[in-house]
């Protein structure tokens, strides 16, 4: 490229010049496993506290690994004699296993599963003390509570992804340049869409933060499904519908242009019984896709909603955690079918596919106790 090209910027969007950006790319080393290793740590080390505005001056020094899954009624009780839970692990990141990511169990202790540095010592035991130190009775302020503790935590997951962005962008170091074109643009689609739903949980987060600090507690909806022994599983997660338990497409996540009110779910063991909850807010953005999604929901025949909701789980909530015995127990055929749904994600290719859900009710042996909800199935 001749002399004057040089100072232009670099066709990648880095903001750089080329000279200081992709020219050469194709002859530095390229980036090793243990780079890697290093992106995902970065994500989990952001320290923050996001307790609303309003409160934020009264933080104590301290930013704790904070439950985001509660660990002594929730964790506990379903880990085994030496405190350990499953997961799985996927290795996201990792370019070149992007059509088929790798995906492996992995054993976690109840201390640190599910904690994420996103509230310091005091709003941590302040904002959640009623989930924690009080029985769970379907008050207003307990289900928003959980919303909001979930929904702080994707904000916080998707925020400190986007600031791996820079490092991302070094994938292509070494490949020709063929490849440094499809890798960056692959992370573009990527860094868009992290963008957009930052952008929409950010709004979320406001009008939480605002219904929190004035105490109004009764802007949540909530469908809640009771079983009658405690969940193999448990997970959290704030998501987009984008599809109902039909596969009927929902919410168009590439029409930026519209702002959509993400679900909250969450399952919560107590006792010898579990509860599967989901919510929303019912005075953010057009509510229509999470009624819709929740109606294809309550749709299902008791003894398929089970394997519905594990499908559901399992292709959609990171932030999952489940019993190793159980595991253990299923066959490998299962495993892989659980395995495909957590890939999900990964693959652009979302689906929910009914013809699985008697399969996975198998799985689990569920007995539904109780439906509550605060809803109006009417036009659904
Ligand atoms: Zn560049
Ligand atoms: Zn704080
Ligand atoms: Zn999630």
């Amino acid at each position: 490229m001749k002399g004057k090209d040089r100072n232009k910027l670099c066709w990648c969007g880095s903001g750089k010049k080329f000279k200081k950006c992709h020219i050469d790319r194709e002859n530095q080393s390229p980036i090793r496993q243990s780079d890697f290793i290093e992106i995902n740590k970065k994500v989990k080390n952001k320290k923050i506290c996001m307790a609303p505005e309003e409160i934020k001056c009264d933080c104590s020094k301290k930013i704790i690994k904070a439950h985001t899954i509660s660990k002594n009624c929730n964790l506990k009780s379903i880990a085994d004699e030496k405190n350990n839970l499953a997961t799985l692990k996927l290795s996201n990141l990792n370019i070149e296993k992007a059509e088929n990511p790798i995906c492996e169990l992995s054993i976690i202790g109840i201390n640190k599963a599910s904690t994420y540095q996103i509230f310091c010592s005091k709003h941590d035991v302040e904002l959640f003390s009623v989930l924690e130190n009080k029985n769970f009775e379907f008050e207003n302020i307990q289900i928003f509570m959980l919303a909001y503790r979930n929904l702080c935590y994707e904000l916080y997951l998707k925020e400190s992804i986007l600031d791996t962005s820079k490092e991302r962008r070094c994938f292509d170091r070494g490949k020709p340049i063929v490849e440094q074109l499809s890798i960056q643009a692959h992370f573009k689609f990527y860094d868009d869409a992290l963008n957009v739903g930052i952008r929409d949980l950010k709004l979320l987060k406001e009008k939480f933060d605002s219904f929190l600090t004035n105490r109004e507690f009764d802007c949540i909806r909530y469908y809640s499904i009771e079983i009658s022994s405690i969940s193999q599983f448990i997970g959290s997660c704030t998501w987009f519908p984008i599809v109902d338990f039909d596969n009927t497409k929902l919410a168009d996540l590439e029409n930026i242009e519209e702002i959509f009110n993400p679900i909250s779910a969450s399952i919560i063991n107590i006792d010898n019984k579990s509860l599967i909850i989901f919510s929303w807010l019912k005075d953010f953005y057009n509510e229509q896709y999470c009624m819709k999604f929740i109606s294809s929901l309550n749709k299902i025949p008791n003894d398929e909603k089970s394997g519905a909701i594990l499908h559901w789980f399992f292709s959609s909530v990171e932030n999952l955690y489940f019993q190793l015995s159980w595991w253990n127990n299923l066959k490998s055929e299962e495993k892989n079918i659980l395995i495909n749904f957590y890939k999900q994600p990964m693959l652009d290719r979302f689906k929910l596919d009914k013809s699985f859900y008697k399969k996975c009710s198998h799985m689990l042996n569920w007995n539904i106790l109780n439906i509550k909800h605060n809803l109006n199935f009417i036009n659904y």
